[in-house]
């Protein structure tokens, strides 16, 4: 009652001396160098690269994780939760040895992005020999990386262990203190929030925090193929309430994630399953009704492109049809905008999506997050070798500078095409067709766009 009093009051220091400073750090095990507050895929990588960094050898880790350790069934049935994994983001996961236990499990992998738009002829396809990005249940993540985290001798990981209150350093201490709503608490030289969208560790930080949401749903699930086929086509097609999108998940089945407003998304979960198959092969294959002068405009650019000898070779292909879905394996989740103006205060840096959440659509918002993981170790990696403190507010700075100007072109791009797709006005239309046919005749235009995607 007395902490809460204080806590509101603002004196924070005051609160530090008389409960965390006085009572904690005399306890053995209590002080850490670093904690992680969140063990998401985020988290757990986080905690798995620095206990696998030589220079971080000597430093304590802790990672928070609020629910309990989940288990996963390789030969169960597939997850809902999927996500779609680039090379730099699968290069990290080699690093640590944790793909190797992706690989002994189950993944997919994706040769060929095709993108269309539901509103005109205009479409662009990705990707020919070389693999684009990789298929793995989230769970399946979390569960790889945990097992190499076993094997960091300096890293502890508490499941259960939900963080209610930080303080966090000011002027005149450098330590940060943790307490969990069981009435645990520790204290540490650098706090990592990796805990996710909502983020308390951001909230702690009073960070500005640019938020909006976009008034859709993304309804997952797993789903049945009519067919037996080589499935290693990721498809997504923009309609106008959203983009539908199918990740391949084996020959015969494939992950689903669908955007749309959030009255259609409830009336689409209260369909009995057959009927929500049938308004899903609708909304991957229907043709819109589309406007004569959008036709002949892409029609006129086509053979402009031709005669430029510039037109693509490829042909648009269509989704497999869908037989099915795996029972009871539709959810929907709140799709939205989130980025934070600092991603570090002294003692404090945030990681994944606590400091940026994006839209779906283009499948990285938890490459973002890897990004930020190998950046942050790297620059954690040389402020020890080079004698300094872990909490180095310039060594923090360059984590911030390097991840920022990365993810919010990334973000903005994003933003972008959430904001041309999510019309069907006819100028707008047209554009972005007339975009999309030509971004799909310049292959280095293609090259350059899959690169930064890619990293
Ligand atoms: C429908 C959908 C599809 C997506 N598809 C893709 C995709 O294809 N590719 C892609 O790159 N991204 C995708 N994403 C985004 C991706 O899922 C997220 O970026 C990713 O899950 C973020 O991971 P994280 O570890 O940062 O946060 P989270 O997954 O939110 O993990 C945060 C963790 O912190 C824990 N936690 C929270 N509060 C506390 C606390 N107080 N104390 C202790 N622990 C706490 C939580 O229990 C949780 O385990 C998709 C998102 C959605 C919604």
């Amino acid at each position: 009652m007395l902490i809460k009093s204080l806590v509101n009051s603002g004196n924070s220091r005051y609160i530090f001396n008389i409960y965390f400073k006085r009572n904690l750090t005399n306890q053995v095990g209590r002080h850490y160098d670093i904690v992680i507050a969140g063990g998401g895929m985020v988290g757990t990588s986080l905690a798995c690269t620095l206990g696998k960094n030589a220079k971080l050898k000597e430093k304590k880790v802790l990672l928070l994780e609020a629910s309990a350790s989940k288990p996963f069934n390789i030969g169960g049935k597939y997850s809902n939760r999927v996500v779609s994994i680039n090379k730099s983001s699968k290069e990290l996961l080699e690093r640590i040895d944790s793909w190797k236990h992706i690989e002994q499990s189950r993944f997919a992998t994706v040769k060929q992005l095709q993108v269309s738009d539901a509103l005109s002829d205009a479409f662009i396809t990705f990707g020919e020999n070389d693999d684009i990005s990789y298929i793995v249940e989230n769970d399946l993540i979390v569960k790889a990386v945990s097992e190499e985290v076993k094997k960091c001798e300096n890293v502890n990981v508490l499941y259960n262990a939900k963080v209610s209150e930080y303080i966090l350093p000011d002027y005149e201490n450098n330590i940060v203190g943790i307490k969990l709503d069981n009435g645990d608490s520790y204290t540490c030289d650098l706090l990592l929030g990796c805990d996710g969208v909502n983020s308390t560790v951001r909230k702690a930080m009073q960070s500005d925090y640019i938020s909006w949401s976009y008034h859709q749903m993304g309804i997952v699930s797993t789903l049945k193929l009519s067919e037996k086929t080589t499935n290693n086509i990721a498809w997504q097609r923009f309609l106008p309430n959203g983009p539908v999108a199918m990740l391949p998940l084996t020959d015969e089945l494939s992950s689903l994630i669908w955007s749309t407003t959030p009255a259609e998304a409830k009336r689409l979960l209260s369909l009995s399953e057959e009927e929500f198959v049938n308004e899903l092969n609708i909304a991957l294959h229907c043709k819109h009704p589309s406007s004569i002068i959008i036709q002949q405009a892409t029609n006129l650019l086509d053979t402009a492109l031709r005669m430029l000898n510039c037109s693509s070779v490829e042909q648009k292909q269509s989704p497999p049809k869908i037989e099915g879905i795996e029972p009871n394996s539709r959810a929907c989740f709140p799709l939205g905008f989130g980025h934070s103006s600092q991603y570090i205060r002294k003692g404090v840096a945030l990681v994944g999506d606590a400091a940026h959440r994006v839209h779906p659509l283009a499948g990285l918002g938890v490459n973002l997050g890897f990004g930020d993981v190998t950046c942050l170790n790297e620059v954690l990696g040389d402020a020890v070798y080079a004698g300094s403190t872990l909490n180095d507010i310039n060594y923090l700075k360059n984590y911030e500078t390097n991840r920022q100007r990365h993810n919010i072109v990334t973000m903005s791009a994003i933003e972008g095409l959430h904001r041309i797709y999510n019309t069907d006005l006819g100028p707008v239309v047209l554009l972005r067709s007339l975009g999309l046919q030509t971004t799909q005749a310049l292959e280095p235009l293609k090259r350059m766009m899959m690169s930064h995607a890619s990293s």
